[in-house]
């Protein structure tokens, strides 16, 4: 077995607010990291950060998504959402909210308002996960992972994986993707090490959430950093000089066009001029 090695080691680039309720620094693409990692697009590191008690919960208010998957892991904190679909929902600290925006969807994404009105640390990722062309105008809609359906695996002495979507030996993540790839939510203990089985042909990275960890023998330090990986190759081996938080990401690439504006992303310029179109005359509803 060849092991993925290490093509780059990158911080985090932008460093943004999201609406009044999400400060975050930006893991990729704003740093350059970019089609290496497809099919992920976008990853967001949500605080954390301390929000003192208030009666208006902040957040940001309705928008919308076309042609994607927008992937939400509460930390620490609570959050609210609701959308044109009709559906609104809850994250609690552990959840996942699996949202397929696809043909389209007009969501808000807030401070839950008891947390609000308690105030405390809101902690989190949002992950944007591209959709094949043949998906991205299917029917939208989400899956909310509630922490408890989420398998733990302790990979190794000291380390435990959350399996997200995809597999390691011993556990299937139970989000349902529309294109193979994994997503592991992994905890290291200081001075632990582990080898983690990855997908030959997939592009992948290690994201450093908080800690201090080497990635096939490169070191990160500090936080919000990514070791995006070679897609040749199966395995990765981590160890943790400090405790640490990681996500390990791996996904079969889409190799079809991209083309954004804001929160759209489909294949075409014309594909986006649609999507302009369709959410301005309400052809993606709105929230009652
Ligand atoms: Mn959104």
């Amino acid at each position: 077995m060849t092991n993925k090695t290490v093509q780059g080691i990158h911080g985090y680039g932008s460093k943004h607010w999201v609406g009044d309720g999400f400060p975050v620094r930006n893991i990729f693409p704003s740093n350059g990291v970019n089609n290496e990692v497809s099919p992920f697009l976008m990853l967001d590191y949500l605080g954390p950060a301390y929000f003192p008690p208030s009666e208006t919960p902040h957040g940001v208010g309705e928008h919308p998504h076309r042609g994607f998957e927008t992937v939400t892991i509460v930390y620490e904190g609570v959050l609210a959402h609701r959308d044109s679909t009709g559906s609104s929902g809850i994250l609690n600290p552990g959840d996942v909210q699996w949202m397929t925006a696809a043909s389209g969807i007009v969501h808000e994404e807030m401070h839950e308002g008891e947390f609000a009105r308690r105030g405390g640390t809101m902690h989190g990722v949002q992950l944007w996960v591209n959709l094949p062309k043949v998906h991205k105008m299917s029917k939208p809609g989400y899956q909310s992972i509630l922490n408890q359906d989420i398998p733990v695996l302790d990979v190794s002495d000291g380390v435990s994986a959350r399996v997200i979507a995809g597999i390691l030996p011993g556990a299937t993540g139970p989000a349902k993707t529309f294109t193979p790839m994994n997503v592991f939510d992994v905890k290291m203990k200081a001075g632990s090490r582990a080898e983690f089985e990855l997908p030959e042909g997939h592009n992948g990275g290690v994201v450093l959430l908080h800690g201090g960890a080497s990635v096939d023998g490169n070191s990160l330090k500090g936080e919000a950093m990514i070791a995006v990986l070679s897609r040749k190759g199966t395995g990765i081996s981590l160890s943790a000089e400090t405790d640490s938080s990681l996500l390990i990401l791996t996904g079969e690439p889409i190799n079809e066009p991209v083309a954004q504006y804001g929160p759209f992303v489909m294949n075409t310029q014309d594909e986006l001029r649609q999507a302009v179109e369709d959410y301005r005359s309400g052809k993606m509803g709105h929230l009652s």
